[in-house]
């Protein structure tokens, strides 16, 4: 019998590469697909490897036709906030056209379990519940990633809606940040923009000073609130949501978040108490596309799929980060 593969679009950046270890550990064969735009090859620990791009038709197909493919976990995509409200179509080609055509592949191939890389910025400002954001709030995203995103999803429930085969799970990913326990992978871009990661590179004398974007916010310390979780456990999620797929033939939207919030002001104090380091944090004027609070309501993805999260706590995932940071100086 030929092997089943999963395919991991993306498999090579941040969260990807921490999935592929995850399910090569766990005995799973895969091929990552990633143009390398941003992504690194060296953080593919495990499996097969083919740099292609997702909009490349031609050699999309071509991992389909070598690989029998069983599932695809799709990761690749642009994922900058910012970024995406000056250049829209940059988003909805990467993340909206690509998906569509890594959706049509998987028709065409009958692969039917699809895990999809989503995002909280579906939700855009939530419903102000200070528990938190369930999957059931419409999601009205404020920014062009949050809506390239969303259409992703709504392509997945389509599909699903009118074959009878195909499965999705979604998860809404919060915060992620930290890296792998071992100190093999992590965040690799000089370029980050995510909170944490300047911060460290800030401690670190990488980058001169970290600028707090908004202190004027409706929050008790008046910055932007976010439910940090580590990307460990975020992996796992992955692996609960595709052992469900096996088993279960039903689509989810899953919110991936531990259901509790830090400022941003918190996430800075906590990164210097931890490293001893005290570092120029300037307070500056709001950036485009943040709403104030997105904290996740995190019952139902331990619900449907079993999800326990093992690493629930900002400074052990602020340490991974660092451990991962300081090697690499
Ligand atoms: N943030 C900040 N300074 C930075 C990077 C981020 O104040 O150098 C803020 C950002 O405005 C947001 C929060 O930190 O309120 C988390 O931003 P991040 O880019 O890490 O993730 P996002 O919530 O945009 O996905």
């Amino acid at each position: 019998m030929q092997e089943v593969y999963g395919l991991i679009t993306g498999g090579a950046g941040y969260i990807g590469s921490h999935v592929v270890k995850l399910l090569g550990e766990s005995g799973y064969k895969t091929v990552t697909y990633d143009n390398l735009s941003t992504g690194n090859k060296d953080s593919v620990l495990y499996g097969e490897f083919v740099e292609g791009d997702l909009a490349d038709l031609e050699t999309l197909d071509g991992v389909f036709k070598k690989y029998k493919i069983g599932y695809v976990i799709h990761f690749a995509a642009s994922i900058i906030v910012p970024e995406s409200v000056e250049d829209p179509m940059k988003y909805y080609q990467n993340n909206t056209q690509n998906s569509a055509n890594l959706i049509n592949m998987c028709i065409k191939h009958n692969v039917n379990n699809f895990i999809f890389s989503s995002t909280a910025a579906t939700y855009g400002l939530g419903d102000g519940n200070p528990d938190g954001v369930d999957e059931k709030c419409l999601p009205l995203p404020i920014n062009p990633y949050g809506r390239s995103k969303l259409m992703t999803e709504w392509m997945l429930e389509d599909v699903a809606n009118i074959t009878p085969d195909f499965n999705y799970i979604a998860l809404r990913y919060f915060n992620v940040s930290g890296a792998d326990l071992d100190g093999k992978i992590g965040q690799m871009s000089e370029k980050s923009t995510l909170l944490i990661n300047v911060a460290l590179q800030t401690a670190l004398g990488n980058r001169e000073q970290l600028e707090i974007f908004g202190t004027d916010y409706d929050t008790p310390d008046g910055t932007c609130i976010r439910d940090y979780i580590h990307v460990v456990d975020l992996a796992q999620a992955h692996l609960d949501a595709l052992k469900y797929l096996e088993k279960n033939p039903q689509s989810h939207i899953l919110n991936c978040g531990y259901g509790r919030g830090a400022s941003v002001k918190e996430v800075v104090k906590a990164v210097k108490e931890l490293l001893k380091i005290d570092f120029k944090a300037v307070e500056s004027p709001r950036r485009a596309g943040d709403p104030p609070v997105l904290i996740s309501k995190a019952e139902k993805i331990g619900e449907v799929i079993g999800w326990k999260p093992k690493h629930d706590n900002l400074t052990k995932i602020i340490e991974s980060a660092y451990n991962w940071q300081k090697a690499k100086n």
